[in-house]
């Protein structure tokens, strides 16, 4: 059995200099000093324990307050993801220290839409409102923006009499963006402003080269394969996308998030396994797993001898 773990899987350069970073500040905080992270530091319970035997703590935006009356020392982490103006501000009143580790895209998307709004744009955005990125944009407008997630609640929410500017979650699927793209371009009326027409639709390409970018590869990797392995936590938004993006091409196809949930029937009558997964997945997982596919398959051949 060929057992190959796909070359553009494991982190992207943003995951991997958020977690540089809360290595660093974990190494540099005295024996006194906690470093805490505002979320799961990344969507990989895997990465989430590693880093929290090295002393990270998790806590939501009330454990910010308690900090403040508890901790005089503690540092609080902002994950890749970002977080909304109103964060800072309360860090900031309440007198807890901050370390941003914010994705310098996100981060870059962030002021993106602040401007357009600022000039009076309709701000629309294809993504989950729920989503940390997503509620990180929101608070870039005051919660003034169109929050959609397909072409039906385009033609239900957005206001195609004004001027729109379409931003993207970075982590969606990029066909999906591009169909809401032609809907909205299609209906938002060219209107005339001091005697000249102008076309009032904006749209920005703020989906991560580092998940579309890999589209044509995983592709690839899903044809070449007999049977895939995708690695990914449960709440992994490219994650869940990758790997129904990739299931097209190939039915044999299984989503795990622990190596224990791995079936060995699911290899029957295959030779070729690929393994693959999400922007956040660690490469040392991704190697846990493959070496335990290697371990089953020595002791089948041993049994069958
Ligand atoms: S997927 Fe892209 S935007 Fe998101 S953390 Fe990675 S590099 Fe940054």
């Amino acid at each position: 059995m060929q057992i190959r773990i796909d070359n553009s899987a494991g982190f992207c350069w943003g995951v991997v200099r958020t977690i540089d970073i809360t290595e660093k500040t974990l190494a540099a905080a005295d024996e006194n000093e906690t470093v805490y992270v505002l979320g799961d530091i990344i969507h990989n319970p895997k990465e989430i324990e590693r880093l929290a035997k090295k002393g990270l703590k998790t806590i939501d935006h009330l454990g910010i307050e308690q900090l403040a009356k508890t901790d005089e020392k503690a540092t609080v982490l902002i994950r890749a993801h970002g977080e909304p103006p109103s964060t800072f501000q309360m860090a900031e009143d309440l007198g807890v220290k901050l370390v941003d580790a914010t994705c310098p895209l996100v981060t870059g998307l962030q002021n993106r839409v602040k401007r357009y709004y600022d000039k009076g744009y309709q701000v629309v955005i294809y993504g989950k409102p729920n989503h940390a990125e997503v509620i990180g944009l929101r608070g870039m407008v005051n919660d003034n923006c169109v929050i959609i997630l397909s072409e039906e609640e385009a033609l239900e929410q957005v206001d195609f009499t004004k001027p729109t500017v379409l931003f993207s979650q970075t982590t969606m699927e990029k066909y999906v963006y591009h169909k809401i793209r032609d809907v909205i371009e299609s209906k938002v009326r060219n209107f005339v402003e001091g005697g000249e027409t102008k076309d009032h639709f904006q749209f920005k390409n703020s989906l991560c080269k580092e998940v579309w970018g890999r589209d044509e590869e995983v592709v690839q990797f899903a044809k070449d394969n007999d049977i895939i392995i995708f690695v990914a936590g449960r709440n992994s938004s490219n994650g869940k996308s990758l790997f129904k993006h990739m299931k097209q091409y190939n039915e044999n196809m299984h989503y795990i998030e622990d190596v224990e949930e791995i079936d060995w029937n699911w290899f029957e009558g295959s030779e070729i396994v690929g393994i693959t997964g999400a922007t956040s997945t660690p490469q040392w997982y991704l190697e846990k797993v493959k070496a335990a596919i290697e371990e089953w398959s020595k002791s089948k051949e041993t049994v069958q001898i």
